[in-house]
């Protein structure tokens, strides 16, 4: 195994500022107000100004230095900066940048290699579509691509669902609050529930929630028209970091091979590795007609995104879907050396060790806490849901949020995800070290004991409220 120390800033995380944001970062954070629009919201909810990263230390502009544990959105999955790949992108930035859709030695390279590092399965019968450079990109043309092979309209997308902000992509992301004043995103799109183990109704086995997508497909009387496509996530990754059952996803599968429904999974948060598999849906056996990929799969957070589809659907002619920023060439060179790295390190390896260690300490605190319901999650995706009670399993975000900004101001980002917002989403570049594990679940233990502590106090307010 590689020594992975030197992808990463020496120095671990360090709070020296009095308070946070320290003087620098309040007055930058003062400026962006002023000039850059109400839409932003990371530094919002986290008022973090970074200045310099490496592996999974942030730096901001006062010198603090921050753990990153959710790789900013799932992105820096060989790590910020990671050195293997800025050298490549240094030369290729020297060489050549833009190159729409042309080939280039890069880019042939780049190809030839994801091809290599497909499951066996999928190898040679697979063609690459690039995209625009988001996530959401992917998402549109593999739903543009679905239709056009099926003829039908409607996409059967799940509840928890978080496919991007275009507004195709946006049709099928389930959250109400980004969907509203948009009428003209409910036309196409029919949500079902996710298979959410944790939140199964007793009694009934993760098979209800394929057969309840089987029924509306089968029943004549359904009044849902025939798909064009299933779309999931293979683990649902802003819901809270769901892992569905095998047997969910298999019987996925087996639907929409008997109703020719193109089945599409979103790898663009669960995939390039975050599970220990460049893609998720490989820890349940099964091949699907598309994958849509972005975020890791740039490197050091170059924008790139792609859409892979099963040769026998890759029905469009020249030009059907195009865009001009569908050549990236840093963005190709750091996805080929990121893909050479990880082949490199042995990664994988190391993606499946961090995960049990990860995991296992957050199991060992869940053990001595009233608040968490569960944790979850494959490789290095890992979920905290919180819940009032473990009995009732009623969410508990003011607990997460809370939880979320202390971490902050001890030097750790996590974020906050869920169907209600209850879920710390803990997802560290996949280079994260044992010490730096072993230092996050300190921080971890000791500030969800404190904050715990803080509702026990509270406990007689909440009973009079209710
Ligand atoms: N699909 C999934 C699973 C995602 O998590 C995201 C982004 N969080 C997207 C698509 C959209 O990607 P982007 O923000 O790059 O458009």
């Amino acid at each position: 195994m590689m020594d992975l120390k030197k992808y990463h800033l020496a120095e671990g995380p360090e709070i020296i500022s009095q308070e946070l944001p320290g003087e620098r970062g309040k007055v930058l954070l003062d400026e962006q107000e002023n000039y850059e629009s109400n839409n932003r919201a990371y530094p919002r909810s986290i008022p973090l100004v970074p200045h310099k990263a490496k592996g999974s230390i942030v730096e901001d502009v006062d010198g603090n230095r921050f753990l990153d544990f959710f790789s900013f959105c799932g992105v820096l999955n060989v790590g910020h900066g990671n050195q293997d790949v800025v050298q490549e992108v240094e030369k290729q930035l020297h060489q050549l940048t833009h190159a729409l859709d042309f080939p280039t030695e890069v880019k042939i390279d780049f190809m030839k290699n994801m091809n290599s590092h497909l499951p066996e399965a999928m190898q040679g019968n697979f063609k690459i579509n690039f995209c625009g450079p988001t996530g959401a990109d992917a998402v549109e043309a593999a739903m543009k691509l679905a239709r056009l092979n099926t003829k039908r309209n409607l996409v059967i997308a799940f509840q928890g669902a978080f496919h991007g902000m275009t507004q195709g992509a946006l049709s099928v992301t389930s959250n109400t609050k980004n969907r509203q004043g948009l009428p003209v995103l409910n036309n196409a799109t029919h949500f079902v529930p996710f298979c959410y183990p944790y939140r199964l109704p007793e009694g009934t086995s993760s098979v209800v929630y394929a057969k309840h997508i089987r029924d509306i497909i089968e029943n004549p009387k359904s009044g849902v028209d025939k798909p064009a496509a299933i779309l999931l996530e293979s683990v649902q990754a802003e819901a809270g970091n769901i892992v569905p059952t095998r047997e969910f996803v298999q019987e996925i599968r087996k639907i929409c091979d008997d109703h020719g429904i193109m089945m599409i999974c979103d790898e663009v948060q669960a995939g390039f590795y975050r599970t220990g598999k460049l893609f998720a849906f490989e820890h349940f056996d099964v091949i699907p007609d598309m994958v849509t990929m972005s975020k890791g799969v740039g490197g050091i957070g170059l924008p790139l995104s792609l859409l892979l589809v099963n040769k026998e659907y890759d029905v469009w002619d020249a030009g059907t879907h195009s865009g001009t920023f569908r050549g990236h060439q840093p963005g190709i060179a750091a996805g080929n050396a990121a893909l050479n790295f990880i082949r490199k390190s042995n990664l994988t390896e190391h993606i499946f060790n961090m995960g049990v260690l990860l995991r296992s300490g957050l199991e060992r605190i869940q053990q001595g806490s009233k608040f968490i319901g569960d944790v979850r999650g494959l490789g290095l995706l890992i979920g905290v849901e919180y819940v009032k009670s473990k009995d009732d399993k009623i969410p508990f975000p003011e607990i997460c949020t809370k939880l979320k900004n202390q971490l902050f101001r001890n030097g750790v980002l996590v974020e906050i995800g869920g169907h209600y917002n209850n879920v710390i989403r803990i997802l560290p570049p996949l280079v994260t070290t044992e010490a730096m594990i072993h230092t996050f679940l300190e921080i971890y233990e000791r500030l969800n004991n404190e904050v715990s502590q803080s509702y026990f106090e509270e406990e007689p307010e909440m009973a009079m409220e209710a």
